[in-house]
């Protein structure tokens, strides 16, 4: 590892932030080195402080620590980031034997300059009690993989000598706020703590001191480890099949059994979001003869039982593609994973006492000749989880190299899952009412497909976009993300009058997201033109994308629903035109009553499955002038002559002949989208009509 510091760049972060002062810039600038490095910090992991002055409202400079506020993130930290507090009230606390988590925070809080500001890290302490000024901690990788051995000890101590101080592990808290000051008041010289299986302290005078010797402690344990390796990480056999096509069998099956009961019989389950990954670098890991000891084996830190439980489950491969096989080689090992789980909580509870337990399910799935799959409550929380895991795997096969890896005892990660300020907060935030699920819609990248993809995203929905149009797709995308992240989005090019390119569609969201509980065959064209005229290739074609574009879309959603065996819920965007019919209109008209009736159909066939298909049908959508409607823009001159009308006064036209006299917008079928897919009414066959009121075009 190397430095990054650069002298131009750090003038001028001292330019940028010049209104909170040198000390404070040069301290955004070093986290945010430190942030750049994955081996050293991974999402929220780590904290930086610096010890400096707090002018008050009468001019007087008071002694203040700033420390990273918590829900901040090294790689991106601001000023705002690192809350101020008054130094010498926490010092004073170093009198204390003890002080509850609880207490601990409420003390952090209540030194706060500003009321307004984050809760500061639960490592403020342990920074105000060292007296340097600039104090930073991370929990490298390679530093882990000197502790995290038997004779982990004996190994900084020869990696360090007297550098740096050592701190035996104790949970993140007032306890080891102590023990770390009493290890450096112990070792006289030192520049920095090792915290055994847990992380690394360094200090300096100034911001660039603090940062380098963070550097050089880090890269003189990457030079131990490549110097000492006795024996390398064994490989495994090359899989039978490709992975790729594995994952999109297996991952519907486990995420179908990873979705809890809930015991709300509108919304049955409680789902989980699975994503693969089958790079070589995981597929080699998880393929070695050396894997499964070595992820039977404890995590690198306990902080990280929270996002990936203390153990992966590992799936035995069956070989194949058959679902039967792998059925079974799931279910063999889930049984399994969660009596172990159950086990460790209530071994957890004997010990500490009551707490809430959290659901017992993996959060990493490891699959030897097919790769890893993560799982979450959302695609964010699953790919966080498999960041995790990346690290840990290079860092646990690092220390396999060159020792015998060791982990925490259970008891000490049951602790930090279980922590009572994580507790505290169970339950208080609100899931919004798709969370959890995943929405697939075709023709994602038009004006409609688009506002409904919209709309599930807003109830929290996943949705992967489908569409033919590869560059109007990438700028939805790219839109929708922007809006409601990048993880809640996957765009995936597809013409859905392919069966094959359905197939693959819906692999790849299997592979992405574990598999889908809405779909949405919305995709649709129009050809326009009176009967005696129509071309027999405009009738195909239509018929093709609006009639069988629909079934291949249903028949394999079907299949994908029932493999999961959670349900699901299909919403087919038919049209107004299913019961009032346009003139010149001929081939449109016929193609979306057979999708609606196809609808019907699936209705009936797929709701022993818990399945419901439903049909909304809209009257003219024109779009919006970020999205118009590329469907108006090619039938509405002659929808706008079969009128008698220009075509500018068409969207009016719609308005006014309708009840309610109001413009329609893809947001309002997106609505009628969510309302279906979220089970609020037991309905399944049904029509909705979002048209303002058309009398003609009511169901019937
Ligand atoms: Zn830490």
């Amino acid at each position: 590892m190397r430095s990054r510091w650069f002298d131009d760049e750090a003038r001028s972060f001292v330019e940028r932030y010049a209104a909170h002062g040198e000390d404070l810039a040069l301290r955004v600038y070093t986290s945010r080195l430190i942030g750049a490095e994955p081996d050293l910090v991974l999402h929220g992991g780590g904290n930086t402080s610096v010890k400096s002055t707090f002018r008050d409202l009468l001019g007087e400079e008071v002694p203040a620590i700033f420390v990273k506020g918590s829900g901040w993130n090294l790689d991106t930290i601001a000023p705002e980031g690192l809350p101020g507090m008054d130094l010498a009230a926490l010092r004073r606390l170093r009198r204390l034997p003890s002080l509850s988590d609880e207490e601990m925070v409420n003390q952090q809080r209540t030194h706060l300059f500003r009321a307004d500001a984050p809760t500061p890290s639960v490592e403020a302490l342990l920074h105000a009690f060292l007296p340097a000024k600039f104090v930073d901690h991370s929990h490298a990788d390679a530093v882990l993989a000197l502790t995290n051995r038997i004779g982990g000890e004996e190994v900084v101590r020869a990696v360090y000598g007297e550098r740096v101080g050592i701190v035996p592990y104790v949970m993140p808290g007032f306890a080891l706020s102590l023990a770390a000051a009493e290890a450096h008041d112990r070792t006289p010289g030192c520049s920095g703590l090792v915290l055994l299986k847990h992380g690394l302290f360094t200090w300096g005078e100034t911001a660039r001191e603090s940062y380098e010797r963070h550097v050089e402690l880090v890269d003189l344990a990457e030079r131990w480890l490549v110097g000492n390796r006795r024996r390398s990480f064994a490989l495994g056999s090359p899989p039978s099949v490709a992975p790729a096509d594995a994952a999109a069998v297996i991952a519907p099956l486990l995420r179908g059994r990873l979705a809890q009961e809930s015991g709300d019989p509108d919304r049955p389950f409680r789902r989980m979001i699975v994503e693969w990954a089958g790079d070589e670098e995981v597929l080699a890991w998880v393929s070695s003869p050396d894997m499964e000891a070595l992820a039977r084996s404890n995590p690198l830190t306990p902080d990280h039982s929270i996002r990936t439980k203390p153990r992966p489950m590992i799936v035995a491969n069956p070989d194949g593609l058959d679902t039967e096989p792998w059925t079974r080689a799931i279910e063999a090992v889930l049984e399994g994973y969660v009596r172990d789980y159950r086990a460790y909580f209530a071994a957890g509870v004997a010990a500490r006492g009551e707490r809430r337990a959290l659901d017992p399910l993996p959060r990493v799935i490891l699959v030897p000749g097919v790769g890893m799959f993560t799982a979450g409550a959302s695609r964010a929380e699953a790919r966080i989880a498999a960041d995790i895991y990346r690290h840990t795997m290079r860092t646990k096969s690092r220390v396999h190299e060159t020792g015998e890896y060791e982990g925490l005892p259970d008891l000490d990660l049951f602790d930090v899952e279980y922590w009572s300020l994580e507790q505290a907060k169970l339950g208080k935030v609100k899931e919004k009412v798709l969370a959890r699920q995943v929405a697939m819609v075709t023709g994602a990248a038009g004006a409609l497909g688009s506002a409904i993809a919209g709309k599930l995203l807003e109830a929290g929905c996943h949705v992967a976009l489908l569409d033919r149009d590869e560059e109007a797709l990438a700028a939805t995308a790219r839109r929708l993300a922007e809006k409601h992240g990048e993880a809640a989005v996957e765009a995936i090019v597809h013409d859905v009058t392919g069966e094959e390119s359905t197939a693959r569609a819906f692999a790849k969201v299997c592979r992405r997201f574990g598999g889908a509980d809405v779909v949405v065959p919305n995709a649709g064209i129009a050809r326009s033109g009176p009967l005696a005229d129509l071309a027999l290739a405009d009738w195909r074609q239509v018929q093709e994308v609006n009639s069988t574009g629909v079934f291949l879309t249903l028949r394999e959603a079907a299949r994908l629903l029932r493999r999961q065996g959670t349900g699901g819920n299909v919403v087919v965007i038919a049209s107004k035109n299913v019961f009032a019919p346009g003139a010149e209109f001929a081939a449109y008209s016929a193609s979306k009553a057979a999708a609606a009736q196809l609808g019907k159909v699936a209705a009936l066939e797929l709701a022993a499955d818990g399945i419901r298909v439903n049909s909304v049908n809209p009257d003219a959508i024109f779009g919006t002038a970020e999205q118009p409607s590329g469907l108006w823009r090619e039938i509405g001159p002659d929808r706008a002559r079969a009128r008698g009308l220009e075509p500018a006064d068409l969207a009016d036209f719609y308005r006014r002949r309708s009840l309610l006299k109001v413009r329609l917008t893809g947001e309002h079928v997106g609505n009628a989208v969510v309302f279906f897919a979220s089970n609020l009414t037991p309905t399944t066959g049904a029509t909705l009509p979002v048209d303002a009121g058309l009398p003609e075009a009511f169901p019937r």
